[in-house]
């Protein structure tokens, strides 16, 4: 029952930590494309570079698949995807791993923080190691599943953007170049979509992994909170979602992609536990009453000018701002409710 603001740092320094992990995963993964695109990029140019050289028009598709040296870069590119997706499935895999077995600890120690002094529980990690594992395991299916598609999707997207070619210019080398930048967006494509794999797929492991935990301490606890970082950044889903309760057994919290909320464990009442002691006070901020205390300019930030408008007559309430929505291929998640649905509603 008792959120103290020791509870709430701990709370704070655990999804930090978590988060320092994939953005290293994020910074890794990102380098890695850069550099096996500066690998293909000469041959790419040099190849495109010929082909252009006295072209009346954008060379069609059957001279495009004759040509070696074309072939020969873009076979290499699929090569490269081919050694970067191998890169996250590890990578990813191991940062999972490296989550979930912190979430177990990082329950233990933001439940002690809400009993009683001298109260601390016995170390549960053990208990949790198969937990643990299973969690590990099938995320690593699931980033395997969801990598599967990269090099063929990247592949097809900048053969594409081949054939459908570019205006000629004057200059071979500048009609080579612009091709290439289209190339080059293709082929970031993949790299868009491992940093999504990368940064949902980690910390889903660590909310079940820290979900594990917590429904290894049910005997104590009354259900969870969704913390979100209330900031400017933050996004209105998020701000409104924070400080909800929600029982053990439902999974979460469903952030959207890049959300970086956390399920935190709130214990029973100290009374309902057995002590016969007045707790301290429960210190979760309370997001709406934060967000209204506000300089203009942050709400704004936050909002934007259409939602904060019609927050600011009362035509919507404050949990109207988050809505939960189902997703292709992907789990449910709560995200920001569209303006012209808020003005349906409204
Ligand atoms: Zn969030």
């Amino acid at each position: 029952m008792a959120f103290t603001s020791r509870t709430l740092g701990l709370a704070r320094v655990a999804i930090t930590a978590a988060g320092r992990v994939i953005d290293n995963v994020v910074r890794t993964l990102t380098a890695a494309w850069v550099k096996a695109w500066d690998a293909i990029v000469e041959a790419l140019t040099a190849a495109l570079e010929r082909l252009l050289t006295g072209a009346q028009q954008w060379p069609g598709r059957r001279t495009l698949d004759r040509d070696h040296a074309l072939q020969g870069a873009l076979n290499d590119a699929a090569t490269a995807l081919d050694a970067l997706t191998d890169l996250i499935r590890s990578q990813v895999s191991a940062a999972a791993s490296t989550l979930a077995q912190q979430a177990a600890r990082d329950q233990a120690a933001i439940i002690d923080s809400q009993l009683p002094p001298g109260e601390q529980r016995a170390d549960r990690t053990a208990f949790l190691q198969r937990a643990i594992d299973a969690i590990t395991a099938r995320t690593r299916q699931r980033i395997t599943a969801l990598t599967r598609p990269l090099t063929r999707d990247a592949d097809t997207a900048m053969r594409r953007e081949l054939v459908r070619g570019v205006t000629l210019g004057r200059n071979p080398r500048d009609t080579a170049r612009r091709m290439l930048s289209n190339l080059e967006h293709a082929f970031n494509g993949g790299l868009n979509r491992a940093l999504t794999i990368a940064r949902t797929e980690t910390l889903d492991a660590y909310r079940q992994a820290a979900a594990a935990a917590q429904e290894d301490s049910r005997g104590v606890l009354s259900g969870w909170i969704w913390l979100a970082k209330l900031d400017s950044r933050g996004c209105p889903a998020c701000w409104a979602m924070h400080g909800t309760e929600h029982p053990l057994t439902e999974p979460g919290p469903l952030g959207h992609p890049q959300c970086r909320c956390s399920r935190a464990p709130r214990t029973k009442s100290w009374r309902d536990l057995g002590f016969d002691l007045d707790e301290p006070e429960d210190l979760i901020p309370d997001a709406e009453t934060l967000f209204r205390a506000l300089p203009r300019e942050q709400q704004l930030q936050i909002m934007g000018a259409a939602r904060l408008a019609l927050f600011d007559q009362g035509a919507i309430a404050w949990r109207d701002l988050a809505r939960r929505r189902s997703n292709d291929g992907w789990r449910d998640d709560f995200a920001v409710t569209p303006v012209r649905d808020l003005t349906r509603s409204a």
